[in-house]
């Protein structure tokens, strides 16, 4: 993207995120979900990045939260409500950790602190000589909302701190060591004496979630899109008795109030001690980035399992000292993160609709994308069902659009994002030919037809053709596989393979995240192919295992026998007018041509081994039969290939020699009848050996 593209699409990104943040923030309603917002704000920060230029004051990443409503009082945060920027990958994490040690080689000397990023509404809480006075939602960061009213009836909020000094004891030994007593004692004389402010978040645990949600259904009330929304629509309720009804939870995460704290850990310990709600099992302190990211990855496993919802785990550099030495860039602090667990939601750039065709002959659009992070895997394909559903969406070749992933289900394209078109999106037809055998289409009701009833089944065993053994060797890729991937619209054809991620097979049936994985290895380990397996695998009629070697020995790369004509094809032994003219007409039609295309930009076709030139058995003919004592036919036929020999089926008067093992069959009888040579095991064993 160049720098006038950037600029175009960095403007159409901040009018959109900021579309969608009114309706959320001011009028409590939803368009898209969290998720998807989070991409399009992740999309927008990077380009941000990489075009410092193009910030402005009014771009979304350099707001902290929405206007607040006229019918609270508005109150200015005596220390700012700051945001945390978000960070999706163990790289970036690493990064991060990268440009905080190089404003400040000390700056993670004491590690890091790890929290829960939960899912509910930011408020912050002031206490004065000990009693809770306000309450204060983020607002623009700035100016906020006086909730004070609302916040009082939640439980979990102290309304009165207690002394940290008086429950000391209860720490463990290992606590104790990390807050001492001198400390509590000096926090216990600030409560006493002034005032102090809390961070934390007000948020409703899942089970209490699903009742409020059951119960508004049965009243007939509109249900809630998810906590976030509850928690904030509860607080910025004008009645408490309604707020108090809601079963709200606050749990506290810092202590803005400078009280001698020097480590982010001792802030938790002395809330916790104050009276707060603190996530103490979930919290983590930790030495590095490694540990970090193995905690996010523990807490990651567990997220279905917690109580309430989380979106991520913040990082925040332990040593109060350097974290506030770090400061802040735009809107947030550079000493702390929120590392998020992906969303179900993404959004990405549909490049491309393939049309796929399946087992009864359906023919199925499929989305090509760019490949985008979704539910943790990447994902490069969506399903579009059919022409209807490409009608109602109204999705065009070029868009910007939402991709859902959610539990076992294949992505699917949810929704396109008008206002981020460029104008060059293309309209998408359907084919009137199938696209993989050339047949006409017929549509019937919302579906189309390929009208060759044996359309799906020859595209199946050309591909089960192209990975076998002694074509280009894919590990496990059975038949049953390529049929799902072929109905899933994964693949069109063998070029496709090369492109499966391991997002896009997990959710298939019989498809753990281990057995993914290794298929997309096994896939990549087979990104060079020698030239006479390639040629095999293209399944090229008339051109077996023997004559593909025969014309990569003679012609030595697969582009100087693409551009050979019948003529020059016939050089070669063993090639006659027909096989040359097979040859010739399959690299002659477009179909393959553009297979031949795709598949090239994947693999790379290598010169295979040749004989050496003075080898004996240079151009002898073998025939086996019977079996062998010291090893298998296959091994012995490759033994003999790579001493320049040829070794065929069945036996004539062009044979050189035919090797007999035990119980040979009637090949024995013929090669008598011809007179051609015949070995025994002992015999052949010496031939190779010479
Ligand atoms: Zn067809």
């Amino acid at each position: 993207m160049n720098r006038e593209q950037a600029k175009v699409r960095i403007k159409k990104l901040r009018d959109e995120i900021d579309r969608h943040r009114y309706l959320y923030h001011v009028l409590d309603r939803i368009e898209i979900s969290d998720s998807a917002l989070d991409s399009l704000k992740h999309e927008l920060d990077v380009l941000e990045r990489e075009h410092p230029e193009c910030i402005v004051p009014t771009s979304p990443t350099q707001r902290v939260g929405g206007k607040p409503l006229d019918a609270f009082q508005k109150v200015v945060h005596r220390q700012p409500m700051l945001s945390i920027n978000d960070v999706f990958s163990p790289d970036e994490v690493k990064e991060w950790e990268a440009r905080i040690a190089g404003m400040d080689p000390e700056a993670t000397a004491l590690g890091f602190y790890t929290e829960l990023k939960m899912d509910g509404l930011a408020v912050r809480l002031r206490y004065d000589r000990g009693a809770l006075v306000l309450a204060a939602t983020r607002g623009d960061g700035r100016v906020g909302e006086d909730v004070t009213n609302n916040i009082r009836t939640i439980e979990s909020i102290p309304l009165q701190l207690a002394l940290p000094s008086s429950r000391w004891q209860e720490l463990s030994p290992a606590q104790r060591a990390v807050l001492p007593r001198s400390l509590a004692q000096h926090v216990d004389r600030a409560i006493e004496s002034g005032e102090i402010e809390i961070g934390g978040e007000v948020i409703i645990l899942k089970k209490d979630f699903d009742t409020l949600n059951r119960m508004q259904e049965k009243s007939g009330q509109p249900l809630f899109a998810n906590p976030r929304n509850l928690a904030a629509g509860s607080i910025r309720q004008l009645d408490p008795a309604m707020a108090a009804s809601r079963r709200l939870q606050y749990v506290g995460w810092d202590i803005v109030t400078d009280l001698g704290q020097q480590r982010h850990q001792q802030s938790h310990l002395l809330l916790q001690l104050m009276g707060f709600k603190v996530n103490q099992c979930w919290e983590r302190w930790c030495r590095s980035v490694e540990d970090v990211i193995e905690h996010y990855q523990t807490i990651g496993q567990q997220r279905d399992r917690l109580p309430f919802w989380i979106d991520g785990v913040v990082v925040i550099v332990d040593s109060v000292a350097r974290y506030r030495r770090l400061g802040v860039v735009g809107k947030a602090p550079r000493g702390i993160i929120a590392f998020k667990y992906a969303g179900q939601q993404g959004t990405t750039m549909l490049k491309d609709i393939i049309v796929q065709v399946g087992r009864n002959g359906t023919l199925t659009p499929v989305a090509v994308l760019d490949s985008v992070q979704v539910a943790g895997t990447t994902v490069s394909r969506a399903t579009l069902h059919n022409a209807d559903e490409i009608e109602r969406l109204g999705v065009k070749i070029g868009d910007t659009v939402i991709i859902e992933k959610a539990g076992d289900i294949i992505p699917k394209v949810v929704r396109v994002l008008e206002n981020l078109r460029s104008g060059n999106e293309k309209q998408f037809h359907f084919p009137t030919k199938c696209p993989m055998c050339g047949s006409a289409v017929e549509r019937k009701g919302v579906a189309y037809y390929c009208t060759n009833r044996n359309c799906f089944a020859t595209q199946r065993e050309r591909i089960a053709h192209f990975v076998s053994r002694h074509a280009v060797d894919i590990d496990g890729l059975g038949d049953k596989i390529i049929e799902q991937l072929l109905t899933e619209g994964l693949i069109k054809d063998a070029s496709d393979l090369y492109e499966l991620t391991v997002g896009d097979l997990e959710p298939l049936e019989r498809f753990a995240q281990k057995k993914a994985s290794n298929l997309v290895e096994a896939i990549a380990a087979r990104r060079s192919v020698p030239l006479d397996r390639f040629i095999f695998a293209l399944g090229i009629p008339q051109v077996g295992e023997q004559t593909a070697r025969d014309l990569a020995a003679h012609f030595g790369s697969w582009k100087a026998i693409a551009d050979a004509s019948a003529e020059e094809l016939e050089v070669v032994d063993d090639v006659g007018p027909i096989v040359s003219a097979s040859v010739r007409d399959w690299l002659e039609q477009r179909e393959h041509q553009n297979f031949l295309d795709r598949l090239l930009k994947h693999i790379t076709v290598v010169n295979s081994q040749f004989p050496i030139p003075d080898s004996q058995l240079l151009g002898k003919t073998f025939v086996f039969t019977g079996e062998l004592d010291s090893m298998s036919r296959e091994q012995a036929q490759e033994k003999i290939r790579s001493l320049g020999g040829k070794a065929t089926g069945s036996v004539s008067s062009e044979t050189d020699f035919v090797v007999a093992g035990t119980d040979p069959g009637s090949k024995l009888e013929k090669a008598k009848k011809l007179g051609v040579k015949v070995l025994d095991e002992r015999e052949f064993l010496k031939l190779i050996s010479e």
